[in-house]
């Protein structure tokens, strides 16, 4: 049956992000975060009291401790990282300057202090991390606090924040990790709340593969991993042979179709993957929009990584501005910047929303075997002049491996483009799927 999905489909885009990561003064000249990394040894974590006792912001029986021990493991088994945690009667984030007390503190306390981070967001954002760090570029501090104007929760309650998926993406930010633009990895810039789409959002507790290369980059990958590392330096050039500057480009493994790094190419064109496991990756660029300077995707080059060496490789990137934009995600009657979590051995009705998609004119593919759309389900959808919409039925093969791909749609008049990360294959259940495939 036809819906009125005019009616059904609403927009969630940007609702729910996360604070940026807020470097201490003395980043200021330094503008971004660049490498920011601990000196090695232990990252010691002082979890505030406020967090271990009975407070309005957490719903009662939340496993907190659980949740903030798997939060940490979760990286530590990513790389060559181990944390120590302590509770602590401190409360208080650091104020900012070049030198903050020297306790990392994870705190949800509602003093003024903590408060007036969110006072600009109370209802968009989870959480904030102040990072303090030294001229050489070390991490000395690095202070964890939860929005206390939001509910958090551990059981997936519609309307709260995950604490274990909120905790995960703020470790990232405490390690010096800075945003990702996949958008199935936990450091992705926007972040949902459990109900967008009608899911519990347990995604981010799962590192994504970019998570792990750009963590591996700063820290290297735990001693008993022997694939890691390697690197991929690049330089993408305009059909004019000028720099092709500030251009997205990301890597896919060629056994999986996964997603393990994407980055945006510098002024000289310049670009540099690093803590990527042994392995082919499939190389693809693109600067999306419809404005003269913008051109459809490429496929960059497939190069062998192995681990202790850095390939290299320079592409000059054609064809012209595309002639549709894909901008929004959707499933379950919203449109969003998220990733939508599918389960292995099932099918699913993906919403893509852009510029110009119109089911005569687009079909859609993936870079996996592993991901398959069924044949004649794309469908248009009226959903006013400004936007169109188009969706169709994703498959998600029973051997599926967990992580994030991306959707590649090709116009008939010839423009290529992809979301990147678009579908993120997860463990926890997403019961709102349209047929079993079952096992083959
Ligand atoms: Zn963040």
């Amino acid at each position: 049956m036809q819906r009125p999905f005019k009616y059904l489909l609403t927009l969630v885009l940007l609702a729910f992000a996360t604070g940026p990561m807020l470097l201490s003064a003395s980043a200021a000249s330094g503008g971004k975060n660049g490498t920011l990394r601990w000196r090695p040894g232990k990252i010691r974590i002082a979890v505030s009291s406020s967090l271990l006792k009975q407070t309005s912001n957490l719903k009662s029986d939340s496993d907190v401790l659980g949740a903030l021990q798997r939060s940490l493991l979760t990286w530590e088994r990513a790389a060559n990282i181990s944390f120590e945690s302590a509770s602590s009667e401190t409360q208080n984030v650091s104020p900012s300057g070049n030198n903050g007390d020297g306790v990392s503190l994870i705190t949800i306390a509602q003093t003024p202090e903590n408060l007036l981070l969110f006072a600009k967001n109370p209802d968009e954002t989870a959480a904030t991390t102040r990072v303090f760090f030294d001229k050489m570029g070390f991490i000395t501090e690095a202070d964890i606090v939860l929005n206390p104007y939001q509910q958090f929760s551990t059981d997936g309650n519609f309307g709260s924040f995950d604490l274990e998926s909120t905790l995960t993406h703020e470790i990232g930010h405490l390690l010096g990790l800075d945003h990702s633009a996949v958008l199935g990895s936990t450091m992705f810039e926007n972040y949902g709340k459990n109900g967008v789409y009608g899911l519990q959002n347990f995604a981010p507790r799962t590192l994504s593969e970019i998570d792990i290369s750009s963590v591996r980059a700063r820290y290297g990958a735990p001693a008993s991993n022997n694939k890691c590392c390697g690197a991929i330096n690049g330089k993408l050039l305009a059909n004019n042979g000028k720099a092709a500057a500030n251009t997205a480009v990301w890597a896919e493994n060629i056994k999986t179709g996964k997603v393990h790094a994407e980055t945006f190419s510098n002024s000289d064109g310049k670009f540099e993957f690093s803590g990527l496991s042994s392995g082919v990756y499939k190389l693809f660029a693109q600067m999306p929009g419809t404005s003269t300077k913008a051109f459809s995707l490429n496929h960059v080059g497939d190069v062998a990584v192995s681990r202790g060496n850095t390939a290299a490789l320079t592409k000059t990137l054609g064809g012209k501005p595309n002639d549709f934009e894909l901008q929004y995600v959707g499933f379950n009657g919203q449109l969003s910047g998220l990733a939508v979590p599918v389960n292995t051995g099932k099918a699913y009705t993906i919403y893509l929303g852009g510029k110009n998609l119109d089911s005569k004119n687009i079909s859609f593919r993936f870079g996996s075997s592993f991901l398959s759309i069924t044949p004649n389900s794309i469908i248009s959808h009226d959903f006013g002049a400004d936007l169109s919409v188009v969706s169709f039925e994703l498959r998600v093969d029973p051997k599926a491996p967990i992580g994030e791909y991306s959707i590649f749609a090709d116009s008939a008049a010839g423009g290529i483009g992809a979301v990147v990360g678009a579908i993120a294959v997860r463990g926890f259940l997403n019961p709102l799927s349209t047929i079993d495939i079952g096992d083959n």
